[in-house]
């Protein structure tokens, strides 16, 4: 049997090929894939960034935000995941050892030794010259390793919508999780894309006392859901000053913790730093592309106290309630999903992703390998 697959062969540059599937052994399955979500992550793939970092090569099958069905299963797997065949499950992207210091300490999602290459190893980012070749989203089955993470999905959940458990995830461990956010607090969301909404949903549904999304003019549609989403308030930051009306707002304490998801601008994080209070915490998610550098004034770190930390990936038990979440919400959160294509139009759906095509204004979008 064989699967028909997008493989990026160079910088923004996906060919339709097929690829033979081979047997799934005892601690394996084969997953039919129905959907594919794309995020921030999937344009830095598209224009070569983590190629031009030397973090991934081509040519490689993109993709790590997918959802599917349970097509063929080991008897050993299907013990340790508690799936069977016919069972719709999201994957999370990470492959782990289970056995390094970083993976027995529950930080899993930072285990580098897997894999004989040098990319943290992750759907969507695994060379086709590695083994079966059959890693990544863009594709009608992914070939299931025996330790990839996932999750069963309940049937009540549309398939169009559930992709969006990596951004609610996302929101869930960045604004809650690791800032230890709770109900009396203020929580600033910079950017108001669909992890800024994850995070608004996230701090909504945990009763964040004060939440407050910034956006551009262009992001009104957005800042206008991160309300109906329970932000209490919005700030347009190209006609607005952030910091000055984060500090009206909390009358002039600051906000408790601060957000950085906006790709690209660096602003954001001068504006987070500047907008938190004495002792409060700046979590940094934005992809800058890497060219860019920000200058800091360290000075106000060790005089305020203001701690700052990076994120990148979810972790098991914000995919869990996000996909609780979701499943609960679905109908509210319909909204955050803009978009969906056939698997032969991926690239377009990556470009509208970027921005490239005027007029079209993306938040969630999935790719559908069936279709
Ligand atoms: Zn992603
Ligand atoms: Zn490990």
């Amino acid at each position: 049997m064989k699967a028909r697959v997008m493989v990026q062969v160079a910088d923004r540059r996906l060919e339709e090929q097929e690829r033979e599937i081979p047997k799934v052994g005892v601690d394996q399955a084969l997953l039919k894939v129905e959907a594919n979500g794309l995020c921030g992550s999937d344009v830095e793939q598209y224009k070569g960034h983590f190629v031009q970092k030397r973090l991934v090569e081509y040519p490689l099958i993109p993709g790590h935000e997918a959802v599917g069905v349970i097509a063929e299963i080991g008897a050993d797997a299907a013990k340790s995941w508690g799936v069977k065949v016919g069972d719709r499950v999201a994957l999370e992207p990470h492959l782990t050892c289970g056995r390094c210091p970083r993976c027995l300490q529950g930080s899993y999602h930072l285990c580098r030794s897997l894999l004989p290459i040098k990319q943290p190893p992750s759907y969507g980012y695994i060379p086709m010259s590695y083994g079966h070749g059959l890693w990544g989203g863009y594709s009608e089955y992914i070939h299931l390793h025996a330790r990839t993470i996932l999750h069963k999905l309940p049937p009540e959940l549309p398939l169009e919508l559930s992709t969006m458990y990596q951004a609610i995830a996302a929101g869930i461990r960045w604004s809650l999780h690791v800032p230890k956010t709770t109900f009396g607090d203020t929580v600033l969301i910079l950017g108001p894309g669909q992890r800024g909404l994850g995070a608004v949903i996230a701090c909504a549904n945990a009763g964040v006392k004060q939440i407050i999304v910034t956006g551009l003019e262009r992001d009104r549609r957005k800042l206008d859901l991160a309300r109906a989403f329970g932000a209490h308030h919005t700030i347009v930051a190209d006609r607005e000053n952030v910091v000055e009306r984060v500090m009206t707002i909390t009358g002039g304490r600051g906000a408790d913790v601060a957000l950085d998801v906006t790709p690209g601008a660096t602003q954001p994080v001068i504006d987070a730093i500047n907008s938190v209070r004495n002792g409060g915490q700046v979590v940094l998610a934005g992809i800058k592309g890497g060219t860019k550098k920000v200058e800091i004034d360290t000075d106000t770190l060790v005089f305020r106290e203001v701690s700052i930390k990076g994120l990148w990936t979810q972790g098991i038990d914000a995919y869990a309630q996000a996909i609780e979440l979701l499943s609960r919400n679905y109908k509210k959160l319909a909204p955050m999903h803009t978009h969906e294509f056939p698997l032969s139009k991926v690239a377009t759906a990556i470009e509208i992703m970027a921005g490239e095509h005027p007029g079209q204004e993306a938040i969630s979008i999935s790719i559908h390998p069936g279709r």
